[in-house]
């Protein structure tokens, strides 16, 4: 596995991994209205039509559940190669 990239952080970034579908795998705290049921019946992060999470800050591009984000949220690395994944696709649309 590669080692995180140094140069990447989240403050340069438009979210681009808040666009992703997250699931729910743990308690940890998410408000219920920010998710809903998928068609396996498992709880997901509730995303608006446009494919972001629910739970961000539009204005500031923040997580506003920070402290009761899932599990995958906290697992995702920054820097790493899903990170570098998503971002290389955010720019690419843009
Ligand atoms: S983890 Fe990566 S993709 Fe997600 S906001 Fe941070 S830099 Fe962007
Ligand atoms: S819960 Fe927070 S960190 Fe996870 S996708 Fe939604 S806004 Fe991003």
């Amino acid at each position: 596995m590669s080692a995180p990239s140094p140069a990447v952080t989240c403050d340069q970034c438009a979210a681009a991994c808040c666009r992703l579908e997250v699931r729910c795998l743990t308690e940890t705290g998410v408000p219920p209205h920010f998710t809903r049921r998928d068609a396996w019946g498992a709880v997901v992060m509730k995303r608006l039509d446009d494919g972001w999470c629910a739970a961000l800050d539009r204005d500031r591009l923040r997580c506003r559940i920070y402290e009761q984000r899932p599990l995958l949220c906290r697992e995702f690395a920054m820097g790493g190669p899903e990170c570098l994944i998503e971002r290389e696709a955010a720019w690419s649309n843009n």
